[in-house]
């Protein structure tokens, strides 16, 4: 049987296990079978939340603690709040970093191709496939490799109730961009259904704080200004760093291309009572 064809049977037979025995069984097959958990920590609540999760069901021998840096991008303290909380628990911290920067990213595709929009979109999240998702990988099957893992399972933070898209996510399946003759990869949702209220109550009957920007009032966290933050954390976000506002609206400016879905200038949204 050719590679191809022995993953496919191999994508079959997982995808048959799950369908009949569900999530919380394939889970508890792989934990058995020494797979390697990725908890990917963006230093946010609900990342925060997953790893206290996944700590009382995943052997600590199992798990690892993922962080992609964004930089100056991120909210300050958010790659240290990851780091703690995997030291506290004694877990592997690994930090993937893309090549690049956003406003890199965002340069060049304005110098290659000044007709169309020139930051990412909320449909198509290059940020989130270039910034972070594709150096974690990377890093992950570094660690993997180097540590013998050919299983792994890749989990995230996403959480129903955040979006109609998010809550139709599948709270466990094949990653099938990762899986192949080498390593099976699968993505989990430990927190899908976790409401706003519960994340927080997890990390303070765990006896943890969340990141301080919380306190500061944002809703959310990860990128200062995100494509898809609400007025609330933009404006928030303006107040705590007005410099790297300043250039975010530069670069608003010099492509003509907004980068907040919404395609209302940055400024204004930031600076809207
Ligand atoms: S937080 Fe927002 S802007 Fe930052 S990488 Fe994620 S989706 Fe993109």
């Amino acid at each position: 049987m050719s590679k191809a064809s022995d993953t496919e049977s191999k994508i079959k037979e997982m995808d048959d296990f799950i369908k009949s025995q569900g999530a919380a069984e394939t889970i508890q097959r792989l934990i058995a079978e020494g797979a390697l958990f990725v908890s990917n920590h963006s230093g946010g609540k609900d990342s925060q939340a997953m790893l206290i999760k996944l700590l009382d069901l995943v052997p600590a021998s199992q798990l690892i603690v993922a962080h992609a840096s964004l930089g100056e991008m991120e909210w300050p303290g958010a790659l240290e709040l990851a780091e703690d909380q995997a030291e506290v628990a004694g877990l592997p911290f690994i930090v993937a970093k893309a090549n690049k920067t956003l406003f890199e990213m965002v340069k060049r595709r304005f110098q290659s191709r000044p007709e169309v929009p020139s930051w990412p979109s909320a449909s198509t999240r290059q940020c989130t496939s270039d910034l972070k998702r594709d150096p974690i990988r990377r890093e992950v099957r570094r660690y993997a490799k180097a540590h013998g893992f050919t299983k792994i399972v890749n989990c995230l933070g996403l959480r129903a109730q955040e979006s109609p898209g998010r809550a139709k996510r599948q709270l466990f399946k094949i990653d099938r961009r990762g899986f192949n003759s080498v390593a099976h990869w699968y993505e989990w949702l430990p927190i899908h259904e976790l409401s706003t209220p519960e994340v927080f109550a997890t990390i303070t009957q765990d006896g943890q704080k969340p990141h301080y920007a919380y306190s500061l009032g944002n809703q959310r966290l990860s990128c200062v200004f995100c494509m898809m933050a609400s007025e609330n954390d933009l404006r928030n976000g303006a107040k705590h760093h007005p410099a790297l506002l300043d250039q975010y609206d530069k670069l608003e400016k010099q492509t003509g291309y907004t980068m907040h879905m919404s395609q209302i200038p940055i400024i204004t949204l930031a600076q809207a009572s």
